[in-house]
Order: structure tokens, then sequence, then C-alpha cells
């Protein structure tokens, strides 16, 4: 037996829901290409997401580029953005052939600081795209007010945020777009997957030929599109995983409340969660800030040697990655950049035991203390 514990573990649901629920595809054949189960998943979704539009993709990373392409910016366009994120992100931007500009994050939650967007704003600026960040809650109405003043499109990168709703409203109703990851470490999985959602009716079809290689009918190409379905077999994982959310969320928020409990003295940080928000709590941040007895790093090699394997998220930063390094515009990314170096997130997820969770703090507490 493997004994390590690892920053996350995929939930799954009970194997007979699972084999009893993908039975019927051995009678129908039908395995893909908008099959019943996609069609049943995303009118869920749309529900307990509390959105008005959603479109399933066959990942997180498609559901971004799609949702970027299908507002058709000009090529090199800017689009303002934080570093303190996933390299999907970054990715998704340049891919598009638009210009990621690096905007500085917020100390207290690790969300883009919209106090800095204005001024990185030029006759370039199409949109801003920041990022629920560990489902921290970005400054919605602050970001919106400035796009509403510039005329700037926002897409939010929800892929953190499953199920987190912002004064009472699902988080994937704000903006122009959001999109949202089920990839298997995410809160809410379809082993891989991915949505858009939306609230203009047109992105829906506009969606559905990116995603399906711009095939109108079955002579008729109008556009040029990718592949990015999600597949039926990841649509029922879905719809089974969806039953059991509710609950999975909960263990997760009771886990959350033991780490905080056990680890609140000086020197360690948590970021604050928003104000109007309820969490999911899909992930742990804690920061060790300068005074701390041991260093990130150090507590990190430490914590693994044993078992214990905690994730750098987000470092290094990904305006400092190989591929993006000194290529776009220079911006002063101070609070970012320190986040990254006193970030360390720890394992948790749905059945993590409370012994694990009480070893964990025992042993960064000794070290820390
Ligand atoms: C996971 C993730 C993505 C990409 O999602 P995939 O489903 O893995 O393609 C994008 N952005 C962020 C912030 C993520 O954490």
């Amino acid at each position: 037996m493997d004994d390590r514990i690892l920053v996350t573990r995929s939930s799954m649901p009970p194997y007979e829901e699972y084999i009893e629920a993908i039975k019927p595809l051995w009678d129908t054949h039908w395995l893909t290409n908008m099959g019943q189960y996609h069609q049943q998943l995303e009118k869920e979704l749309k529900e307990y997401l509390g959105v008005s539009g959603l479109s399933l993709m066959v990942n997180g990373h498609m559901a971004l580029e799609l949702a970027l392409q299908a507002f058709d910016f000009p090529e090199g366009s800017e689009v303002i953005t934080t570093p303190f994120t996933f390299i999907s992100t970054t990715h998704a931007i340049v891919r598009n052939r638009l210009q990621p500009v690096f905007c500085d994050v917020k100390s207290t939650d690790g969300t883009i600081d919209e106090t800095r967007i204005e001024d990185l704003i030029t006759e370039k600026t199409v949109a801003i795209l920041p990022v629920h960040v560990y489902g921290n809650v970005c400054n919605i109405e602050g970001i919106q007010k400035i796009a509403d003043k510039y005329d700037l499109r926002v897409i939010y990168d929800a892929a953190h945020a499953f199920g987190v709703k912002y004064k009472g409203r699902g988080i994937g109703s704000y903006g122009d777009a959001s999109i949202f990851s089920f990839h298997a470490t995410k809160v809410f999985n379809t082993i891989e997957g991915g949505a858009v959602s939306f609230a203009e009716r047109r992105l829906y079809d506009k969606l559905y030929y990116l995603k399906n290689f711009g095939i109108q009918n079955e002579e008729i190409v109008s556009s040029v599109g990718a592949n990015a379905k999600m597949n039926e077999f990841a649509a029922i994982m879905g719809l089974c995983n969806l039953k059991h959310i509710g609950e999975a969320i909960a263990e997760r928020k009771k886990r959350y409340d033991l780490y905080r409990e056990r680890l609140s003295r000086k020197g360690i940080r948590f970021f604050t969660p928003t104000q109007d928000a309820d969490g999911n709590y899909a992930y742990l941040p804690i920061l060790i800030e300068e005074g701390c007895r041991m260093t990130r790093d150090a507590l990190y090699e430490e914590l693994k040697q044993y078992g214990i394997y905690t994730r750098k998220y987000f470092y290094p930063l990904t305006s400092d990655q190989a591929c993006f390094k000194n290529q776009y515009k220079r911006v002063a990314l101070d609070t970012a950049r320190k986040l990254s170096d006193e970030v360390l997130v720890l394992p948790l997820y749905d059945t993590l035991s409370v012994e694990s969770i009480e070893r964990i703090c025992e042993l960064i507490s000794e070290r820390e203390g």
C-alpha cells in the first residue's frame, strides 16, 4: 500500500454506481458526439452552477482557448491577466495570438489587483482575464466597472471555482464568460473535462462549432473549428460525481476548518475568504512569510521526507516561465512574486483522514512553531 499523502486525490462515485450508469452505452454504442449524457450533464450543470448558458468541453484548457477564440479579438490584441495561476491561463492567451499583459495580484487573496488594471489599458486592450485562484473570488464589481468604462470583455478562469457562489449567484454567471475545469484533480471531475459558461445566447452556437470542427451539417463546414468534445464516459462520470458534490464540498470544509484551527498561529498566514462568497474549499494554501523559522522551500522538502507531498502552487509565476520570460510588457509584479515564494498548498480532499491532517499540522508546528 502506498502511504504517501498527495496534495489531492480524485473524487470517484461508488464503483457500482458508475458501472450501472455506463451499461446503456453497450446498447446504444453512442460514445461521443454530443450524445444523451452530454446533453444531460449540460442541463444539470447549468442548474447546479446557476448559469444561463453552458458548453461542455474536453478539458478546461480547451474551454479557455475556445472561449477566447469565440470573441474574435484581432490578432495581437492585449489581454490583462494574472501571472499567479496555472500555466494554462497564459498559454490560452498566447495560443490565440493575443498578448498577455500581466497585472499584479492582491496579497489578501491572490486574485488580480483591480486597482492596477486601469494603468495597463492601452488602445490594444480587448479583455481582462482574471482567475478565481484557489476558488477565491475576484473583485467582480471592481473589474466589471473598469470593463464597462473601457468597453472590454471579462473572461474568468474559474477552473478552481466549481460551485462557488458570490452574493448568492453562481460564480459562472458573472462577466462575459467563465471557464471551469473538470480535471481529475479538481473539486468536481469528469476525469478530463471542462465547460464554458456565458450569458449571451449566440455563444452557444459559436462554441458548438468551435468544438466540433465547424461542422454545420453533413455537407457544410461553415467555420474553422477544433475538436474539443466531451465523450459519454466522461459525461457519465460527471453525472455520477454531481450526485455527491454537496457532500464532497462539505467534507472538504470540515477538513479545511480543522487545518485552520490547528495552524492558526503567528507566522503562518491564510488567504482571507472573499466577503459574500460561498467557497468550495478546493485548496488549502498557506503562506510561509518572512520571519518563519523555516522557509517555504525547506518546509516543502522536509514534509516530503515524511511522505507528505505538498505543492508550490503557483511557483514560478507564469510570466517567469522560460516560454514567456522577457517577452511581454514588463510590469512590477512584486506581490505576485512574494506570494509565489511563500505559498505552499497542503493536502486537501474529501476523503483525507483526520489523523493525516493532525500529523501534517504537528509536523508543521514543530518546524515553524
Ligand atoms: C486546471 C486549470 C486549468 C486547465 O484545466 P484542464 O482541465 O486541466 O485543462 C486552467 N486554469 C487553471 C487555473 C487551472 O487550475
